[in-house]
């Protein structure tokens, strides 16, 4: 087995930072990522990337370069294709990478998952056509995959972003039906605080969407009571908007409502985790430089709470250098200066928060809205068993096999402790969340089998 003195679970802003001071500090330090270059959600292939694909992602893209190449410079290990799959308390990480499973040990942890985009179930999301807004943007960064007469569906940053790098790609999309209600531009507004970061970040949103409306595309505010309708895929949309019953033709369909910490690994090693409930997703608990309450687990990034790429870069560093102050390698001066930053960075938040908050039609779907897409599971299913006593979470498992399929509970999770929520008249805190397990991903009995037979050097 490799030994290490610190683990990295993720290759995007965080965990690269985070690798580069700790690399710097001289431990020996290795990042497990899933995919095949580093760079995380925001930088996915951002080195592969041709020079078309640069003009349609924008600068903040591309900006990327420079920190894949000082992470790629800073001497850490890197495994790419390498899907962590267990870690226990003792810290040995098992990961996947090429059909065969490795076991790792470490002196420390940086959780640097990452986020997922807020599953958004609602009539019809399950039909083929329809994906998330994201995914519509790892084909553009990935294969340059683009396609005509996409419906966005939904709020949220990251819908405006994409929208926009399409229309700049020629592949315009065919309307935004957009979820914010318009009674919350007043409440968003009371929560901002001016400052450069934030100024800079209006900016960029206002430009975002006037690339839209210039583009001419017709734009749905307020809408409510969203469903996607077709036989055997998605052939429409059909919701209300300025009361209006509205209906848009149209085969594919990108849902989006904001981004979610990907919680599995930090819940699997039973870090106690909080509600937020402007973010209105569980969270870890972390001190100010990121360790949670498992001594030498720490979090850097989206997966402690959303705060954006620049944020998670700076929570990586911050990470990386009270990891080597902790091990007596580096002195902690600078710290302070990057947790200032940081706050600075955070500060649009609570107005993209109150702006951008899941709308109703997602936090309480009707009964016949499909919630577990693994076990296809209802929301009046789960409720019928909360009448019947279920707790939690994980009767509702007992229950219904909810969060038992492929996805480990990842894409309903959420919505159904809203839903178990709502139904007991408790509070999402009360009501908590899956206990995770491994396999965190899908993984062959013939690898499980093999494990320890092979060893992959990092
Ligand atoms: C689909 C999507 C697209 C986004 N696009 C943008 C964008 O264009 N612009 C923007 O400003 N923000 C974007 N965001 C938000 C964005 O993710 C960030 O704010 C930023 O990338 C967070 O950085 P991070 O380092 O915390 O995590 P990430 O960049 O998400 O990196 C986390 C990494 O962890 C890896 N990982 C997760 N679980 C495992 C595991 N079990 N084993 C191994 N590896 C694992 C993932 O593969 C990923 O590479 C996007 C978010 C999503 C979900």
């Amino acid at each position: 087995m490799t030994f290490c003195d610190v683990a990295i679970i993720g290759g995007g802003p965080a965990g690269m930072t985070a690798a580069i001071e700790c690399a710097r500090a001289g431990l020996s330090t290795i990042l497990l990522d899933e995919q095949h270059a580093p760079g995380g959600q925001i930088y996915r292939a951002v080195e592969h990337a041709s020079s078309h694909q640069l003009s349609i992602l924008g600068k903040d893209y591309e900006e990327g370069l420079e920190l894949v190449r000082e992470f790629r410079a800073c001497g850490a290990a890197y495994v790419a294709g390498a899907t962590v799959w267990n870690v226990n308390p003792e810290l040995r990480i098992i990961y996947s990478k090429d059909g065969a499973s490795t076991e790792l040990a470490t002196g420390a942890l940086v959780v640097a998952s990452g986020a997922i985009e807020r599953p958004t179930p609602m009539p019809g999301w399950t039909l083929p056509g329809v994906m998330t807004a994201g995914a519509c943007q790892i084909m553009l960064k990935g294969p340059g995959l683009l396609d005509d007469g996409v419906t966005f569906v939904g709020s949220g940053p990251l819908l405006w972003l994409v929208a926009a790098q399409m229309i700049t790609a020629g592949t315009k999309p065919r309307a935004i039906v957009e979820t914010v209600p318009r009674s919350r531009y007043v409440a968003a507004l009371r929560k901002l605080r001016l400052n450069s970061p934030t100024v800079s970040y209006l900016k960029k949103g206002a430009a975002l969407m006037l690339a839209v409306k210039r583009a001419g595309i017709p734009i749905y505010p307020g809408a409510t009571r969203i469903a996607v309708v077709g036989e055997k895929r998605a052939e429409a949309v059909t919701f209300y908007s300025s009361g209006h019953l509205h209906r848009i033709e149209t085969a594919l369909v990108a849902l989006h409502q904001g981004v979610v910490p990907n919680q599995q690994i930090s819940r699997l090693l039973r870090c106690d985790h909080v509600w937020n409930e402007n973010q209105r997703c569980f969270v870890p608990r972390f001190d100010q430089f990121g360790e949670t309450s498992v001594p030498n687990v720490f979090v850097a990034g989206d997966g402690g709470g959303i705060g954006g790429a620049r944020a998670a870069a700076l929570q990586g560093r911050i990470v990386g250098k009270r990891i080597a102050q902790k091990l007596g390698r580096a002195p902690s001066h600078d710290i302070d200066r990057l947790l200032s930053k940081l706050r600075a960075e955070l500060s649009i938040r609570p107005f993209l928060e109150a702006l951008y908050a899941p709308s109703v039609d997602i936090t309480a779907p009707a009964d016949e809205t499909i919630i577990c897409r693994c076990e296809e599971t209802t929301a009046g299913q789960i409720r019928a068993v909360v009448d019947l006593g279920a707790t939690g979470l994980n009767q509702v498992k007992s229950y219904l096999r909810n969060g038992m399929g492929p996805c480990q509970g990842r894409v309903c999770g959420l919505a159904a402790t809203e839903i178990i929520a709502e139904r007991r008249g408790e509070t999402p805190s009360a009501v908590d969340y899956y206990r995770i397990r491994p396999p965190l991903k899908p993984l062959a009995l013939r690898e499980l089998a093999a494990l320890g037979k092979a060893e992959t050097k990092p």
